[in-house]
């Protein structure tokens, strides 16, 4: 491709090309000389001259420095004919070294003149600074004097011919690699008209782009304007018969069915394949027949952009396979997002939901993953059927579904009537509740990705709404979700420093009076108190994962103290461990558990650990399993806050437990004249189940009074103490033996 264009610019002044400068526009000539008399015989020669078929535009100036003046605003001065002894001996030179070097000027051609032969420069100037001629004034005679400055014309016109094409073609070449990075048909066009206008410098409106397929629709076969300038840039992805002008329209017509560039006397149509079903074609409002060079160039820079056209239509086709999801043919997360972005924000009054089908891994276990496929297609297509076609559908995950549009056609009574009706999958109809999650908005400035976030909040927060199935997004959601996970970070940073401690809180025999063990509980001081209390910051520890590793500190916490205690005279201490659910579901809990008994020496009956009834009632029989493994260690086990979850009593019958410990709900209901009827059912259970009790939150002496009254075992609460760090509960301990 080069050589082509190099054979080219050899010829440059029979096809002077439309990248180099106007055709005919004069020559500008610079004269520098301080000999008044060098000027005027120079304008006679030269002013009426022709030369290589242009005229002449003479500039003078009397000093090297007026030089300068003159060539700054006149950078394509095409000769200087530069007298070398002026200002000084060497003012001529100094010009020449400025000309090259701090103006740059490459093309330009000079011509050193001095008055006697003994000022010649020296070679290294004439070779360095790329001086054209060197003559002394006396041989610059007429005829000399023109044909010296045709040399120089010509070859100035061949060096800035050349240089143009050398840009042409770097725009050319620097063009086709930015459209490489361009994957939109509609990118594409847009760079190829900007690049045409600014190397043909075509009027507004003097280029159509068109390209056989849609850029908006689905339709592959028509003909549509993808790019357009000017008046017709309003018709870009319509049909190219929408043009209003026939002229154009016909034109490019004829160039796809001949398969061929079109070039006639006022207008050029660029035919570019693309491949064999694609074709696209460029027409330009040339004016002027195109010079054969000026062909040849459009022909690369075509073949350029026909690759790239291709390119685009190979993008597309990846960006359909990344922005939609293979089995619905829905948008997938990130196609739903994108447009998201592209149209429903900017837009004002806006929903976008996210629809969470409920039990769907069980039903895909249950029933087989052909036939949760076969639902999950089911449902696109009902969610396809019944909303409004201008809301966009997508599938998001596994077993969501997205949605957006006017509130007015999204909203939970439409997507819960969309769901009312069982699915029909195989031979089975299939019943679908959903949870949802919306998210409104008439905030413009947001964008996809927050869209989806808040309505994942939502959809989140409605999962816990057993009987609404719906939750709006609000922004204190998000305030919410910020403050969690700015006390999750401030949490892990306690735990790494040693910021936490566990306290301790004594239990007692009511029948007696004895310390019988005591209860450990985390605590998180902060400055002079809590801020945090362990009703917040525990559920955030199992929420963020550091339960197990604060669970696990503590449990050794708790050993230790244990030692400690049994060293100050207190042996045979039980210490209470609380279990959260996650820590229990951990795999190497048992194991855990197994070898703080054995490193600590824990004597059998010494260590208890507290779960919740939700623990026990979660998977039974492997629960079962692990607490019969832990009780074969020597370890009590507690149920812990009895009575507020959902045991099932026959469940718990069989389960290995040692005490259940009475929730502080049902001992504040026992109050003066008043008793506390789940509180003596609760121990009526315990005696039946064989299993010791446990009173907690106990704070009035009747309480106490009435708990003792009722055979309860033990008692924990604020009026025998508080919860304390070791040391005090050291000396609470020793003051309570000796009282
Ligand atoms: P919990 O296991 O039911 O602990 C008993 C709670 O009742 C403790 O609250 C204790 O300070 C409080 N309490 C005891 N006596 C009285 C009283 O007379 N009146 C009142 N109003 N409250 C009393 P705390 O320490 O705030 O702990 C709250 C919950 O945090 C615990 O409830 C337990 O579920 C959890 N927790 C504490 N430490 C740990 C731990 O190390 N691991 C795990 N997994 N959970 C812990
Ligand atoms: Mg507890
Ligand atoms: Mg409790």
């Amino acid at each position: 491709m080069p050589d082509d264009i190099i054979t080219l610019i050899n010829d440059a002044d029979k096809n002077s090309p439309v990248f180099s400068i106007s055709r005919s526009s004069p020559w500008k000539l610079l004269v520098v000389d301080d000999d008044p008399e060098v000027h005027s015989v120079t304008k006679f020669v030269l002013h009426e001259q022709k030369i290589l078929g242009r005229n002449m535009n003479l500039l003078y100036a009397e000093s090297a420095n007026e030089a300068k003046r003159i060539l700054s605003e006149h950078r394509d001065v095409a000769v200087a004919l530069i007298d070398v002894v002026m200002e000084t001996d060497r003012a001529g030179l100094d010009l020449v070294k400025h000309i090259r070097n701090d103006m740059n000027m490459e093309e330009c051609r000079l011509v050193l003149r001095t008055g006697q032969p003994g000022y010649a420069p020296e070679l290294a100037v004439i070779q360095d600074y790329d001086v054209n001629d060197y003559r002394t004034k006396s041989e610059l005679t007429h005829t000399r004097l023109i044909t010296t400055v045709s040399t120089a014309l010509r070859s100035y016109q061949q060096l800035h011919a050349l240089a143009e094409h050398r840009r042409g073609l770097e725009l050319i070449i620097s063009a086709a690699s930015d459209f490489l990075e361009q994957h939109a048909i509609a990118d594409l066009a847009e760079g190829v008209l900007t690049q045409l206008a600014v190397l043909l410098k075509l009027p507004p409106g003097g280029i159509v782009v068109t390209h056989r397929g849609s850029p908006v629709s689905d339709d592959s076969e028509r003909t549509y304007i993808v790019g357009a300038s000017g008046a017709h840039a309003r018709y870009i992805a319509h049909p190219l018969e929408t043009l209003p002008d026939f002229r154009i329209v016909n034109a490019i017509q004829e160039c796809i069915s001949v398969k061929k560039h079109v070039f006639t006397e006022d207008y050029t149509v660029l035919y570019l394949q693309t491949s064999q079903k694609l074709d696209a074609a460029i027409f330009l409002n040339s004016g002027d027949k195109i010079p054969e060079l000026d062909k040849k160039l459009l022909d690369v820079f075509v073949t350029n952009i026909a690759a790239c056209f291709k390119n685009v239509k190979l993008v597309e086709k990846l960006n359909h396979i990344a922005f939609h999801d293979r089995l619905t043919g829905l948008l997938n997360r990130q196609g739903f997002i994108t447009d998201l972005d592209a149209t429903v924000c900017g837009t004002a009054d806006t929903a976008t939901v996210l629809i969470d089908l409920e039990h769907f891994t069980d039903l895909n276990d249950g029933l087989g993953h052909e036939a949760g496929d076969a639902l999950l297609q089911a449902v696109a297509e009902r969610l396809r059927k019944n909303l409004n076609p201008v809301c966009r559908i997508a599938r998001i995950g596994a077993d969501i579904f997205g949605a957006a549009g006017p509130p007015s056609l999204i909203n939970e009574k439409k997507i819960h009537s969309i769901f009312k009706e069982p699915f029909k999958v195989g031979e089975y109809q299939l019943p679908v509740s959903v949870s949802i999650g919306i998210c409104s908005h008439s905030d413009k400035a947001v964008n996809g990705i927050t869209l989806l976030r808040r309505a994942n909040i939502a959809l989140n927060l409605s999962k816990q709404m057993p009987v609404k199935h719906h939750q709006y997004y609000q922004p204190a959601m998000e305030d919410e979700i910020r403050k969690r996970v700015s006390i999750i970070r401030e949490l892990r940073a306690a735990f790494q420093s040693g910021g936490l401690q566990v306290w301790y809180q004594p239990q007692i025999k009511i029948a007696t009076g004895e310390v019988t063990g005591m209860e450990a509980l985390l605590r998180w001081p902060e400055g002079s108190g809590f801020a945090h209390p362990p009703s917040v910051f525990i559920p955030l520890a199992e929420y963020s994962g550091l339960i197990f590793n604060i669970g696990e500190w503590a449990l050794h916490q708790s050993c230790t103290q244990y030692l400690n205690l049994a060293e100050a005279g207190f042996s045979n201490l039980r210490i209470a461990v609380n279990v959260s659910m996650p820590q229990f579901q951990h795999e190497g809990f048992t194991d855990t558990v197994a070898e703080c008994v054995k490193n600590y020496s824990i004597p059998p009956g010494c260590l208890e650990l507290e779960i919740t009834e939700s623990i026990a009632m979660d998977e039974p029989d492997s629960v079962k399993e692990r607490l019969n493994t832990l009780r074969n260690l020597g370890i009590q086990i507690a149920i812990d806050d009895f009575g507020t979850g959902y045991s099932s009593l026959s469940q718990l019958q069989s389960m290995p437990i040692d005490y259940l410990k009475i929730d502080r709900a049902f001992i504040l209901e026992i109050q003066k004249g008043k008793t506390g009827i789940f509180a003596e059912t609760i121990l009526d259970f315990c005696r039946k189940l064989g299993v010791l009790s446990i009173a907690e939150g106990v704070e009035t002496p009747e309480q106490a009074e009435y708990l003792k009254s009722l055979g309860c075992d033990m008692i924990q609460g604020f009026l025998y103490a508080r919860p304390m760090p070791p040391e005090d509960l050291m000396k609470w301990l020793k003051k309570h033996k000796s009282a």
